[in-house]
């Protein structure tokens, strides 16, 4: 079905294909999905040794909500349905609040439930739990995980998904004029790919393809938007702050002038008896 559009594109020339590329791509039925994800634990108060403040202080965590990016589906997507699922989760990835969140943020704002089980494992050993300390370390967990979340969020861009469409349209262009079938790949890098010798599987070979390249694209993208650092130093001689020319410089333009100016002249009296005096 893919190979099929790719080569009418390639080989007859067929805008058609692309056409009908975008048209299946654009209305597939798989839109931007999330779902969320419950992480849980069974707050036993008897694995509290019946503590109340411990009770208290663990029940409102017994059920911590994470939301994540739907990427699998059980009905069977089509090739072209898991190219969108693609693009639908890179936009996520660009401009979701709530999903594609770092590691940091999730083990933070999951702490309370590993803290119930490093209590519940002291007791146990009838060790003595410091509720107070136990307190401010679950409070801190949260204070840090909506820092991280704050930090995360922060570096999202918004942009309208028909802008990103639109951008996307452009990419698979690009990947339309430069796709190459797994039978030329071979002949060009010397690999036997004997798994994608039928149309099934180079189906598979051209949804990595889009999948990887559309990735890579779009952190390009990503960068190209990134303002780029402009580095101040402050001078060695006067303290004054400017733009160095180059990673060596140590001083200001001024003072730069200036000690160039005397060591020429430290270099010009040394060097002045050298020098013959021309006849008056
Ligand atoms: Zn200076």
């Amino acid at each position: 079905m893919l190979n099929e559009l790719l080569e009418d594109y390639q080989e007859f020339n067929e805008d058609e294909a692309l056409d009908e590329f975008l048209r299946l791509l654009w209305n597939s039925k798989y839109g931007c999905r999330t779902y969320k994800k419950f992480y849980t634990f069974n707050l036993q108060p008897s694995a509290l040794n019946n503590n109340q403040e411990l009770i208290d202080l663990f029940e409102p965590y017994q059920k911590i909500e994470i939301k994540h990016a739907k990427s699998y589906y059980k009905d069977k997507p089509s090739s072209i349905d898991m190219i969108r699922v693609h693009i639908n989760n890179m936009y996520m990835y660009l401009t979701n609040e709530d999903v594609y969140l770092s590691k940091e943020y999730f083990n933070a704002k999951i702490q309370p439930k590993k803290l119930y089980y490093e209590a519940t494992q002291k007791l146990k050993n009838g060790e003595t739990i410091d509720v107070d300390e136990l307190k401010d370390r679950i409070h801190k967990s949260q204070i840090q995980a909506e820092e991280f979340r704050q930090r995360d969020v922060d570096k999202k861009i918004s942009i309208s998904f028909r802008e990103y469409k639109s951008i996307i349209n452009n990419y698979i262009l690009r990947l339309f004029n430069n796709y190459k079938p797994p039978h030329e790949y071979e002949k060009l890098y010397g690999w036997e790919i004997t798994s994608y010798h039928n149309a099934w599987h180079e189906d598979n070979f051209i949804v990595k393809y889009f999948c990887k390249s559309l990735t890579g694209y779009m952190m390009n993208y990503m960068k190209s938007l990134k303002p780029k650092i402009e580095i101040i130093k402050k001078c060695n001689q006067c303290e004054v702050s400017y733009k160095p020319n180059s990673n060596r410089q140590k001083y200001c333009n001024v003072c730069s002038a200036e000690t160039e100016r005397k060591r020429q002249l430290i270099k010009w009296h040394k060097n002045k008896n050298k020098y013959k005096k021309l006849p008056n």
